[in-house]
Order: structure tokens, then C-alpha cells, then sequence
């Protein structure tokens, strides 16, 4: 029977897309997939290991594929997608996807359309069911989780993958290759805090920093944006050399990768103090607008004295050492990559804070792709705990995937890129996290390349009462299918021109 996609090509590459989408497989409950997949595997004859990254039943896949003819000698290829997709509206995850062609763009209608990596993923079975497209053996890896904490790359095994060269097909932009992703880790300090009863007559007032523009630690820590949290701190470091200021809380940011676009802090003063700090409130405003100019138009500092008055405050040097020790952790871009123009190389983000009766949480996300630079930003905060009496705890580390502008593997895709499409593909790394910067951690001798078709505004549904030819331009997880003929011919060549490598 027919479907939507059925005369669009390229159509044995579209037909697998179109099947995938017919299978609910949202972050975390990708076992049917795995089952179809493994099932597929088998009908062609070809061994599909599983293993347990994602329960008792399902994880990552590798399907082996042999060589075609002629090509048996050729080195081993790993041919590298992600099986789980971002499944939005939330209550959507459990139903097939409704596509939609408006023109030539592939959305679903009232939800994510999972290119994302399902194009990958239909990539990885035409290889499986087109017999001759020209390749050397493969190893085709699916991995799960990929956009709920990366577990399954996380989880996959060290000694499972025979080839040495990798190919993610993950980044989403058409014209790029991508050589190089952060590694990463999350340095927890917990600082014990000694609190004191409130005098008499002072008054609380919460001072807030909002319309920060925030957004994705790693992605944006170069775009010139505000942590919020380190603004609140400079005004209160600064004003409480002028007033005393009485902390009683400091508070910022609710995940670890995203630079805090809001903060807030509750003070006690003294009444004759409370227009010095009302003014001081005005002029740290101007004074960041200022710093900041277009990067941060909507920054507002504010004050708000409508509080109940608290039952405890920091002692003084506990108040000190608090804000001392947030505005020392280090924040923002580190270090610029000396092997890619414009590629921040290292780079650390306050991220998060939270203070109790007892006791302040920082939490502080690095990134690097040079792993001895990860360590030593990660030693600086460990030093700046040790100055504060913090306890500091590491979570999470990754090592990163450190660009190799002299990669066999890049060449050959280059290549490729200009012989099928005409033009010089752009070479870029990233700073933030991709699945193949932690397999070729685990795999220190792989040749790594990402590259991917341009998926617009990925993760994001499009409307329900969408109306092709009228909404074109609403947003909505969508791909051009006018362009996936000639993505899929320069993977193709890519395939085949490693093909003809020798083995080394
Ligand atoms: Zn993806």
C-alpha cells in the first residue's frame, strides 16, 4: 500500500523514513524500534547484536554488514545514529506521526517530525536493504537516549566496535562537517553555612535580576550573554562594602546547562540603609545595560520589599565567604581553540545555586574538548572550594573530541563534498556534547566525522491545524525532501570512497 512518501525520492531511503515514523520511539521507550530493527536485520541475513543500555530488553544496536563484492578489503566503517527522537507535544510520544508535505517540506502534523535522527536511522537500513550501494564492511550502530542524557553512547561498551573510522550522521546542517565536540563535566560544592537570629528592626528585601537571555551553556557561552547570578553577586559584593548587608538566601538557575537567565537574593538592611540600597538597585541596572548593550536589552534589576521578615541570616563572614566564593568559580569562555578559528575550546558556567538553613549547592558545568584543559578547569574550581571551606564533588565527566585537521577520514569527505554537491563543505567543532565525541573517547584511535542534512527547528511541533501553503513559514521540526537526494548521494560517495582506501 501506498504512502505519503511513496513517489518522493530518494524513495527506498524515505519509505524506511516513513516506517520509523509509524513507531513511537520518544527518548527512553525505543524498544519497539530496537525490535523492528533487529528483526530487519535478521530478515536480510545480517548478525544484530543488542545490548542493555536502556533495560532488561533494548539498548543500542549494532548491525554487522559485510562488504559488497569487491570491496572485502576495504577497513571497517561504523556507520553511527541515534534511535530516539524529541516527541513533542508532551502526551504525543505514544502515536504514530501524521506527515505532511507542504511543497517540498516534510513536517507532522501537530508534532516533532523525529529527522532528528530518523533520517539517519532510515540511512543506516537502506544500507541494509539496497544491496548495491557500494560500501566496505559496516558496522551500522544505533544508539538510544541520545537526547535525554546521551546514555546509550554513555553505556556502550569499549571492545564491541571493530572499525576504526566513524561516521555520525547527527549534526543538522547540510554544508558543514563537523570535527570536534566538548567534553564535559558538573563540579557540585556544597558549603556548610552558619546562620544567626535576625536583629530587630531590620527590613527584608528580595533583589532580583530577570529577562536574562540565557540559553545553552556550551552553545551560546561565546554570544556574549549575562549569568545572571554572577551580576546579582557583583551588586551585593559591591553595595556591602557601602551598607551592611544582612543575606539571608542566594538563588539562581534550575539546570546545569543552560546559563541562568534569572537570580534572586533576599537581604535584610537597616532602615536608613534602604534608599541607598533602592538607588544602588537603579544604578547596577544602568551600569549592565551598559556593559552588555544589544546582548542583553531585556535585563532588569528590581527590588521588592513586600516580604515577611525571615527567622535567620548568614553570619558576616559566612555571608562573605558565599558571595566571595561565586564571584571567584570561574565563568564564561576560558580558552579559545588553538587548532580551530573560532571554536571556544574550554569554558565553565555557574549554573546553578541553591541555599538551604544549612548549607549552599553550587553547581558549575565545564566543557572542553581538550581533556587536559577539562581537568585543569576543573582543578580551579577545586581550588576555589578548597579557599572557601566548600566540599567539591565531580559528576558526569567526559572527555571531549579534540579536532584533527589532518583526519584521512575528513579528507575523503571533502571530497566527496565537492565531487556530489558542487561545493567546499564548511569544517566546524562544536562546544557542546555529541554521541560521537564519547565513543571516540572510548575509542581513542578512531578516525570521527559528523555530518547530518539541515533539519530546521529540530525538537519543535509544528501546529495541529497546520495548513500547507499558509503556514510555511510557522515553526515545526521540518525537512526539505527537494535536498535529500543529494545528501544521500555524497554519503554514498563518502561510503565508497572509503571503500577504496587501504587498510592501515
Ligand atoms: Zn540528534
Amino acid at each position: 500500500m501506498g504512502h505519503l512518501l511513496t513517489d518522493v525520492e530518494p524513495v527506498g531511503l524515505l519509505d524506511h523514513f516513513y516506517k520509523l515514523t509509524q513507531i513511537p520511539h520518544p527518548s527512553g521507550g525505543e524498544r519497539a524500534i530496537c525490535l523492528y530493527i533487529c528483526d530487519l536485520a535478521k530478515r536480510h541475513g545480517l548478525e544484530a547484536i543488542m545490548d542493555k543500555a536502556g533495560g532488561d530488553d533494548f539498548g543500542n544496536i549494532i548491525v554487522k554488514c559485510p562488504a559488497t563484492s569487491g570491496y572485502e578489503k576495504a577497513p571497517t566503517a561504523v556507520f553511527q545514529s541515534h534511535l530516539d527522537m524529541v516527541s513533542l507535544p508532551v502526551g504525543h510520544s505514544d502515536v504514530p506521526l501524521d506527515l505532511l508535505l507542504d511543497g517540498t517540506m516534510l513536517r507532522a502534523r501537530g508534532s516533532t517530525l523525529g529527522a532528528d535522527n530518523g533520517i539517519a536511522v532510515a540511512m543506516a537500513l537502506s544500507l541494509i536493504t539496497e544491496p548495491d550501494i557500494p560500501h566496505g564492511s559496516l558496522e551500522l550502530l544505533f544508539t538510544i537516549n541520545e537526547e535525554a542524557g546521551m546514555t546509550g553512547a554513555i553505556m556502550l561498551s569499549d571492545k564491541v566496535l571493530q572499525g576504526r573510522i566513524l561516521i555520525n550522521i547527527d549534526s543538522q546542517q547540510k554544508g558543514t562537517l563537523t570535527v570536534s565536540s566538548a567534553g564535559a563535566n558538573i563540579s557540585i560544592l556544597r558549603m556548610p553555612l552558619k546562620m544567626e537570629a535576625v536583629e530587630n528592626g531590620l527590613m527584608p528585601v528580595l533583589i532580583r535580576i530577570t529577562g536574562g537571555r540565557g540559553g545553552h551553556s556550551g552553545l551560546e557561552i561565546n554570544s556574549g550573554r549575562a549569568n545572571a547570578g554572577i551580576l546579582l553577586t557583583r551588586l551585593l559584593y559591591g553595595e556591602s562594602k557601602k551598607v551592611h548587608l544582612y543575606l539571608n538566601n542566594i538563588n539562581w538557575g534550575n539546570v546545569d546547562n543552560a546559563i541562568p537567565p534569572e537570580a534572586g537574593a533576599v537581604v535584610l538592611v537597616r532602615p536608613e540603609d534602604l534608599r541607598i540600597i533602592k538607588d544602588a538597585v537603579q544604578r547596577w541596572e544602568e551600569i549592565f545595560i551598559k556593559e552588555y548593550g544589544k546582548k542583553e536589552e531585556q535585563l532588569r534589576v528590581s527590588l521588592d520589599e513586600d516580604l515577611p521578615v525571615p527567622d535567620f541570616v548568614m553570619n558576616n563572614t559566612t555571608a562573605e565567604r558565599v558571595l566571595s566564593l561565586l564571584l571567584v568559580l570561574p565563568n564564561g569562555v576560558h580558552k579559545m581553540s588553538s587548532d580551530m578559528e573560532g571554536l571556544v575550546e574550554t569554558s565553565s558556567d555557574v549554573a546553578k545555586v541553591r541555599t538551604s538553613r544549612t548549607e549552599l549547592t553550587v553547581n558549575v558545568s565545564q566543557r572542553s574538548s581538550v581533556d587536559s584543559s577539562l581537568d585543569a578547569i576543573i582543578d580551579r574550581c577545586e581550588a576555589v572550594a578548597n579557599l572557601s571551606g566548600a566540599q567539591l564533588k565531580n559528576v558526569g565527566t567526559n572527555y571531549g573530541w579534540k579536532p584533527d585537521m589532518k583526519s584521512r577520514l575528513l579528507a575523503v569527505c571533502k571530497d566527496a563534498y565537492r565531487q556530489t554537491l558542487g561545493e567546499e563543505p564548511r569544517v566546524v567543532g562544536i562546544h557542546g556534547m555529541l554521541e560521537c565525541g564519547l565513543i571516540k573517547a572510548k575509542y581513542p584511535d578512531m578516525d570521527v566525522i559528523s555530518m547530518g542534512p539541515t533539519i530546521i527547528d529540530a525538537h519543535a511541533p509544528t501546529k495541529a491545524d497546520f495548513i500547507p501553503g499558509v503556514d510555511s513559514d510557522t515553526t515545526g521540526e521540518r525537512i526539505d525532501t527537494a535536498r535529500m537526494p543529494g545528501f544521500w548521494e555524497f554519503v554514498k560517495t563518502v561510503l565508497k570512497k572509503i571503500a577504496l582506501l587501504e587498510m592501515r
